[in-house]
């Protein structure tokens, strides 16, 4: 299947180091990113972190993997809990609206699909089970109000991914222990008996040890064990996850199946705004949906949100975002002059020769431990170079030139956004509008060597015709750019 040249180098949170990546079947690489809680609008930040899921996705399905990417919804979660009751409504109603709105946001950033979205709500049964194995197994316990804890104690390995060492601090800690039922303040809930506000939200569900509802890590474990396997290959998540969320599901998946729970982690650093860290208190939330109705476009956030790499810092500013929409608007022209050009005959060696070297440093920085901002430049730097080429390059050298564009834009994901967001241009679809006219017209009086210049013109714009018996519409095709 795949060219066994290359070699993906990915930094694992759990060992610290970059590792080549080698996933256990290479035709079905097994993914779980952690996934928003729909309790209400995702802002900017978790969006930098679902676009670099989208990277990853991209960018093992670019290098020639076959991929089952997973990432889940938490519908039901102490903030899901509480901000249902607060408006009356049951658990299910009060998130469905969020779920929505947060695909269509990643949708416009041009997130592809990943394979599934589970929702915690759906999968009880199996959560349910996997307390019982962690019973089973001496690795949990009951208390006498109907919870089930892990018990820390019992799993040596716990604190590998985090570096944390747990002896240090626990005296301390007895205090806050002795305020809940566990036997140790580590240990954290797999259930937790219901209270009230949860059975008025449907936030409750019968278990063998007592009505309650699933603890938060214990709901990952579930999903990725039902939906990847026991073993999973790859890992994604914030990185504020990392302690105490992954850690736990290191415990119990681990505990549960004895078998190693996941390969390689990846975590994806914070996003800051204006420098600053982002929060409620701070008043600087920022969402998807404003920029958008700011008529910012999605092309633009997206690559303002992929321009630093996931592990460096990345802040996200007004004067970025504006830097973000010229290199977007530069990419985009760069391409319709690419397909537009009239130049014909063999020439092009030169376009031909920066073509490969783009590509080659276009890979190899994807490659290492994905390498976004490297990839990005080198692909400016190879429309710097070739630019003042495309009018002496021949159609074949052209073509060239278009399926490297057309490759980053697999990984990247920038151009096809980039043309898609001009449809707000209202001088250009005007351009389009005129020309869709004149080629009917030319249809009409039958001139269909006109006709066909005008849609070889038109489709190497990016625009996508369809002749119907009340006329012809378009659309912008989106999808890379037509080859003309
Ligand atoms: P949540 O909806 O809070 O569970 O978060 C969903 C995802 O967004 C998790 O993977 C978080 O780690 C991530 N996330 C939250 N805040 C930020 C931020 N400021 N920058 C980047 N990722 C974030
Ligand atoms: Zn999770």
């Amino acid at each position: 299947m795949t060219d066994p040249d290359m070699s993906l180098r990915l930094h694992n949170t759990l060992s610290r180091r970059l590792e080549p990546f080698e996933p256990l079947d290479p035709d079905r690489v097994g993914v779980y990113a952690c996934g928003p809680t729909i309790y209400g609008h995702a802002h900017i930040g978790n969006f930098r972190t679902f676009v670099f899921y989208d990277l990853v996705h991209r960018t093992l399905e670019w290098l020639g993997y076959g991929v089952h990417f997973v990432m889940n919804l938490t519908d039901v979660d102490d903030k899901t809990i509480a901000a249902a009751a607060r408006e009356g409504l049951n658990l299910e109603r009060y998130t469905a609206p969020f779920a929505e709105s947060i695909m269509e946001e990643a949708d416009a950033l041009g997130i592809r699909r990943f394979d599934l979205y589970p929702r915690a709500t759906a999968y009880i049964d199996r959560m349910i089970e996997l307390v019982q194995t962690l019973l089973d197994r001496g690795l949990a316990y009951r208390t006498d109000d109907g919870s089930v804890y892990f018990d820390i104690s019992a799993f040596p390995d716990y604190g590998a991914l985090s570096g944390k060492d747990l002896e240090q601090g626990r005296q301390g800690e007895r205090v806050a222990a002795d305020e809940y039922e566990k036997d140790d303040a580590r240990d954290f809930a797999l259930w937790k008996a219901s209270k009230a506000g949860d059975e008025d939200v449907g936030a409750a569900w019968d278990a063998p040890w007592g009505r309650g509802r699933p603890g938060w890590h214990l709901e990952c474990s579930a999903m990725s064990l039902a939906e990847v396997g026991e073993t999973l290959d790859l890992h994604l998540g914030g990185e504020d996850l990392i302690f105490p969320h992954h850690e736990d599901e290191i415990a119990q998946s681990e505990g549960a199946t004895g078998r190693p729970f996941v390969r390689t982690w990846l975590h994806v650093r914070h996003l800051r705004v204006e420098g600053e860290k982002m929060s409620k208190s701070l008043g600087n939330v920022v969402t998807v949906r404003e920029l958008m109705e700011e008529g910012i476009s999605p092309a633009a956030i997206r690559h303002q949100l992929l321009s630093a790499h996931y592990r460096s810092e990345l802040n996200f500013t007004r004067e970025g975002l504006e830097a973000s929409a010229r290199a977007i608007t530069r990419l985009v022209d760069f391409a319709d002059r690419l397909a537009s050009s009239a130049a014909e005959g063999p020439g092009g060696d030169d376009l031909r020769e920066a073509v490969e070297r783009a590509r080659i440093r276009f890979r190899e920085a994807m490659l290492d431990d994905l390498n976004v901002q490297e990839a990005m430049a080198s692909l400016f730097i190879f429309m710097r170079e070739a630019n003042p080429l495309v009018q002496h390059s021949g159609s074949a050298a052209r073509a060239d030139a278009i399926a490297f564009l057309e490759s980053t834009n697999e990984v990247l994901g920038l151009l096809a956004l980039g043309r898609e967001s001009r449809v707000v241009d209202p001088e250009l679809e005007a351009w389009v509008e005129a020309r869709v006219r004149e080629r009917d017209e030319a249809r009409a009086a039958r001139d269909w060597e006109r006709a066909d210049a005008l849609r070889d013109e038109l489709e190497a714009r990016g625009v996508r015709l369809e002749d119907g018996p009340s006329g012809t519409r378009w659309t912008w095709s989106g999808a890379g750019i037509a080859a003309g």
